[in-house]
């Protein structure tokens, strides 16, 4: 509970009770009126400080203006029991919006506290793990490619480019080199950098990104706002009724004004939209809530938005349709030995995070010697060049093989080839397979019976396997033999073409596509930093069975929230009529606003069931096995 909570919860409750006795107590009307004013204050001032604050800034038609404008009025046409109301229902409509707001941003900088949690320490030449606090200014540290900066430093060795976005928002990664600096916060895509650290971890650019996420959050949940943007226009229109109401019949009828006059005070107060500032936050609070609990990490509610109006969806393949585990199949060796090839192959890959990287490195038994890897540059979709024991070392797929001119074989072996180059000859090649993850196939059929008819999947991998893997889990669209670049363009050019796309993917090279999509989703678990800081909507285990899902609750949630605007606005309208021609007392509009919310709350706590797809995961779960 953030501070705003705790002190809305003092203030509301002192407030009810002091409007309890001043309606219970039946003292004369001056001591009333003081406990009514106190009970006033104490609820509204809030709303009263930005309504002044509003009117400064030349913007007064917000809800704020309605709110202190019908609550005055109340109290002039003695009412005040009811204007207090009104301010009170609001402060509750506003604390359920924070809670709203404060847990999804706690499930956001839980997120973000993963990340930078343990430092490669350079101490005499050797890698050590250490944790950020304990390193020290002027220490060396390591950083290997698709990791993020932990702390503020100067780069003394290598070259990689930076991607700044977390920092800077500045989305085109820039090159840094000897002598640059590099911030904490920061990802390092494909080299590896040595770096002099300048800052401590309590000092550097870390610690304030955390905070820069929480402010984009905030600034993403403002923009959602629908109840402000509605008062923009529905303030003025109201105020300009009452007026009317207040003045035209009078004039016309030749009736006293003061009856008229008080039609339109309550149909002012009649006029503000407590319910329905309640209902809208509350449903997608709901969707997120809903979801969070599935292990969908929902970044903000205009994603949840967003994602309900999602007609195409792209996958990535590795790490995303697949696990990104690969079997070694079969090792080449071409003039060298087998023993011999895996040892310059599980070097060469020394600093590199890739799933095929990993998988090499796990198969090579014996001892990985960092010290004799020199210079490394990874080369996203395509491979990596380093340097091992003085000699060049090129480890890649074909396009890099062609690229350097080295002259391969391909092996009649089905499977992801990795071709090696030693010093520009070819050496052989390494067979390795990935496993397609056990709901992707439900996955693609689930998307299909939620409406999406377009399904894609993009990989840096050759045809053969990008076939294979559409072929069994019934994706048509295949893409493959792609560069990181070729990736953007494709989703570019779908969103060019008017839809709105999802792009669901893991790694390194994937971020520019999740960032440049409509939606883009990361997998938490197997994801790089840099595409779970890119991503607006995250799947902590994996499973792209969560995709349709996550689909599913987005459609719930904005049917949910169209419900509830159209019950309360049909509500309100229906009371403001009656109120216009003197058939409605304050008390009952207050009431009827009252059920009007209660109902909406109803309504918006169905999302939080999440039974059914807790079982439809458990039984692809249960296939697994
Ligand atoms: P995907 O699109 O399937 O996730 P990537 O774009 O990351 O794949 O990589 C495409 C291809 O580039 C891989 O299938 C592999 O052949 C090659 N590749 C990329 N990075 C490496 C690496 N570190 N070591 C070896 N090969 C790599
Ligand atoms: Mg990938």
């Amino acid at each position: 509970m953030t501070l705003f909570g705790a002190t809305t919860i003092v203030r509301v409750i002192v407030s009810g009770i002091l409007l309890v006795i001043g309606i219970f107590s039946g003292f004369e009307y001056n001591v009333n009126l003081i406990v009514f004013l106190a009970s006033y204050v104490i609820a509204g001032y809030p709303v009263f400080i930005r309504f002044l604050k509003a009117i400064w800034n030349r913007q007064p038609f917000d809800e704020n203006f309605l709110m202190t404008v019908a609550s005055i009025g109340a109290f002039a046409v003695g009412q005040a029991p009811e204007g207090i109301a009104i301010l009170l229902f609001y402060q509750v409509g506003e604390l359920f919006e924070d809670y709203a707001v404060d847990r999804s941003r706690r499930s956001i900088s839980s997120l973000t506290d993963l990340l930078p949690e343990s430092v490669n320490l350079l101490k005499d030449g050797e890698i050590v793990g250490s944790e950020p606090e304990k390193v020290m200014i002027d220490d060396l540290i390591v950083i290997r490619p698709g990791e993020r900066v932990p702390l503020d430093g100067i780069i003394t060795e290598g070259s990689s480019m930076i991607d700044t976005s977390s920092i800077t928002g500045e989305s085109v990664p820039r090159k840094a080199t000897v002598g640059d600096t590099v911030l904490s916060g920061c990802i390092s895509v494909n080299g590896v950098l040595t770096v002099r650290v300048t800052s401590l971890y309590a000092d550097s650019t870390a610690s304030r990104i955390i905070d820069m996420i929480e402010n984009a959050y905030e600034a993403k949940s403002k923009s959602e706002n629908f109840v402000t943007k509605f008062a923009r226009y529905y303030t003025p229109l109201v105020v300009l009724g009452a007026l009317l109401l207040a003045f035209l019949p009078p004039i016309i009828l030749s009736e006293a004004f003061d009856i008229w006059i008080y039609r339109a005070l309550t149909f002012l107060v009649i006029s503000c939209p407590c319910a329905l500032v309640i209902s809208i936050p509350l449903a997608f609070f709901g969707g997120i809530g809903g979801a969070s609990r599935l292990g969908i990490l929902i970044k903000g509610g205009n994603y949840l938005d967003a994602l309900s109006k999602v007609d195409t969806v792209v996958f990535d393949k590795t790490g995303t349709l697949t696990e990104g585990t690969f079997d070694v199949e079969s090792i080449i060796p071409d003039d060298i030995s087998e023993e011999e090839l895996l040892r310059i192959a599980a070097h060469a890959e020394f600093h590199s995070n890739h799933p095929v990287a990993v998988s090499i490195k796990n198969t090579y038994s014996g001892e990985i010697d960092g010290s004799i890897v020199g210079s490394v540059e990874e080369i996203g979709g395509k491979g990596v060049k380093a340097s091992v024991g003085g000699r060049n070392v090129l480890l890649g797929n074909e396009s890099l093989m062609s690229a350097e001119n080295i002259v391969f074989e391909r092996p009649d072996i089905f499977g992801t080839v990795i071709y090696v180059g030693v010093d520009g000859v070819y050496r052989g090649c390494i067979v390795i397979t990935d496993r397609i993850r056990h709901d992707s196939l439900q996955a693609v059929s689930m998307l299909k019976d939620a409406g999406i008819k377009n399904i894609a999947m993009l990989t840096g991998d050759i045809e053969i396997v990008g076939e294979h893997v559409g072929e069994s889990i019934g994706i048509d669209d295949v893409y493959a033999d792609l560069l990181p670049g070729d990736k953007i363009s494709i989703v570019e050019r779908l969103l060019s073409e008017g839809r709105s796309v999802a792009f669901v993917g893991d790694g390194i090279n994937d971020s520019p596509s999740l960032a440049r999509s409509d939606v883009g989703i990361a997998m938490g678990a197997m994801g790089s930093d840099a595409a779970i800081e890119a991503a607006d909507i995250v799947i902590m285990d994996d499973m792209p069975s969560k995709v349709p899902i996550a689909i599913k609750i987005s459609k719930k949630t904005r049917s949910i929230a169209f419900q509830n605007i159209v019950f309360a606005l049909s509500v309100k309208v229906l009371f403001l009529a009656l109120g216009a021609l003197g058939h409605i007392t304050l008390v009952e509009a207050v009431f009827a606003d009252v059920g009007v919310a209660v109902i909406a709350i109803l309504n918006s706590i169905r999302m939080l069931r999440i039974s059914k797809y807790r079982s439809q995961l458990k039984d692809l779960e249960l296939q697994k096995k």
